[in-house]
């Protein structure tokens, strides 16, 4: 194995030269550590594949790289003052809600209902809220600076496959000769499993219930579930935790709230917390049972990750509206943590405002002239619904449809690396891009905030020429970073 500086033209960092056996070690310790898939192979479905990864740590410079960590609890503070605000998320959404009444819309309707209630008939009880965030960053090139892609307030996923990825990583470079104490120094280590893993026990802990037991809110036809099982082992194995799975559909059917108490009860045990690592997409809500379930949830005494306003609150319109003047400092602590998360901010527009924003017309001129400049977004999440190019351009010129849940997004554009990405056991070096993600975790009781920490990171890595690249959809691979 040789190791040299990348000479690739923009960063430089440790790589290692690829070989079939370097490549059969590293499936082993992906087997051997759990960093594992199911392979989705009908004739023999107990068969395992190692998850897809690179093969050596992606570069990102190290200020940049602590500037996004540093973020991190200043967003988790900004985005749970978002949720507690009933009046500017109303108003923030009410344009997407009507543009996109099938999601957004009524994702707002059980909010609204809620408060409704909560006004109406009191609660003995106090809100237990609690978000596992991921703030999505890609290194701006021209900047050499961390912009921000989007934060996640539901169901982010690979928070412990990615962990393992960092163990990897640290297994290949010392097998082909690096030494420790480099090691270390330039990769930082990745927290991700723990903290999740602490969060949601205090979760369960801030409900208090003896039974301990989260419900895992899963889709029905879950094909990768391995990263979502090492959250419940560790649950269990630290901390004691049960995990039900739960599709949206069953919780509907099992379950019934206490009305006097708030209780949640499932299958004969009472519910502390309800993690959602489903619910994010209107493909998840068949019918109606679906949207009872998530009433019957919210107006239940379980602590919610994430409730339905955090969840609105992570939405892609509060992103575009948090950019604009003073609206980020509003939420903030502090002048200096507004300060921190301003950096972050591409260029945003809203298309449900451009009657007013002068801006918002530029952008839109500008995106039809050069749309590669630009990404255009609905209200959604799980990838694959951002419009590019050419699609862009004609949704904005076409004029007929309703676009006022759109938002217009300046595209970053991160440096490319050459990495060897290894997929169902084949290597192959390409040109790639990479996406950095920092999880965060706040758990507030009633008015109280009694957790707010920094909870690791996820580097996705994708082919350069793939506009989007889902891990689980097989493009992107795990990587980790190594700081330069
Ligand atoms: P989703 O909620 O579907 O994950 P994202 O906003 O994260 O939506 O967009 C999906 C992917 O599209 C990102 O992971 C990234 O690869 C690409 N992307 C999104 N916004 C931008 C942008 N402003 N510039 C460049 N690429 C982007
Ligand atoms: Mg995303």
């Amino acid at each position: 194995m040789v190791l040299r500086n990348s000479d690739g033209s923009r960063t430089s960092g440790l790589v290692v030269d690829p070989s079939a056996e370097l490549v059969q070690d590293a499936m082993a310790w992906c087997a051997q550590h759990g960093l594992v898939y199911g392979a989705q192979n009908p004739a023999d479905p107990c068969a395992l594949v190692h998850a897809p990864f690179a093969l050596t740590p992606v570069p990102f410079p190290r200020r940049a790289f602590e500037r996004a960590v540093a973020a991190s609890r200043p967003f988790n503070v900004m985005i749970d003052r978002v949720a507690r605000d009933e009046g500017y998320l109303t108003s923030v959404l009410e344009a997407a809600a009507r543009g996109d009444a099938e999601f957004t819309g009524r994702l707002m309707e059980v909010y609204k209902e809620e408060m409704q209630r909560r006004q109406r008939d009191g609660t003995n009880f106090p809100e237990r809220s609690l978000v596992l965030t991921r703030s999505d960053y890609m290194l701006h090139a021209p900047t050499s600076t961390m912009l921000q892609v989007e934060l996640n307030t539901i169901a982010s996923s690979f928070g412990c496959l990615s962990t393992l990825v960092g163990g990897l990583h640290r297994f290949i470079l010392g097998k082909a000769g690096v030494d420790r104490a480099t090691i270390e120094q330039v990769l930082p280590v990745n927290t991700s499993m723990k903290v999740l893993v602490d969060g949601l026990a205090a979760g369960v802990e801030a409900h208090g219930h003896a039974d301990r037991t989260m419900v895992m809110v899963v889709q029905p036809d879950e094909q990768n579930s391995f990263d979502q099982q090492w959250l419940q082992f560790q649950l269990w194995d630290r901390y004691g935790v049960r995990t039900v799975r739960k599709t949206l559909r069953e919780i509907q059917e099992e379950g019934a709230v206490d009305a006097a108490s708030g209780d949640l009860r499932i299958g004969g045990r009472v519910v502390g917390l309800v993690y959602f690592r489903a619910g994010y997409t209107p493909s998840d809500y068949h019918g109606d049972a679906e949207w009872d379930a998530r009433r019957l949830i919210e107006r239940s005494n379980a602590t919610k990750c994430p409730t339905v306003a955090m969840q609105l609150a992570g939405s892609k319109k509060v992103q575009q509206d948090l950019a604009k003047p003073g609206v980020v400092e509003r939420f903030s602590e502090s002048a200096e943590a507004a300060a921190l998360m301003r950096q972050c901010f591409a260029g945003l527009w809203g298309l449900d405002e451009l009657d007013t924003d002068t801006s918002a017309q530029q952008a839109v001129r500008d995106a039809i002239e050069d749309p590669d400049a630009f990404v255009l977004k609905p209200q959604r999440e799980g990838g694959g619904n951002n419009l590019y190019g050419t699609e862009l351009r004609d949704t904005l010129v076409d004029g007929t449809k309703d676009v006022s849940d759109l938002v217009l997004m300046q595209k970053i554009l991160p440096p490319s690396n050459t990495s060897v990405l290894v997929r169902r056991g084949k290597y192959e070096a390409l040109e790639t891009l990479s996406e950095l993600g920092i999880y965060g975790v706040l758990l507030r009781v009633g008015e109280e905030v009694t957790m707010n920490e920094e909870a690791g990171m996820l580097v996705r890595t994708k082919p350069e020429v793939s506009a989007e690249g889902g891990v689980a959809a097989g493009f992107a691979v795990l990587d980790s970073v190594q700081l330069v």
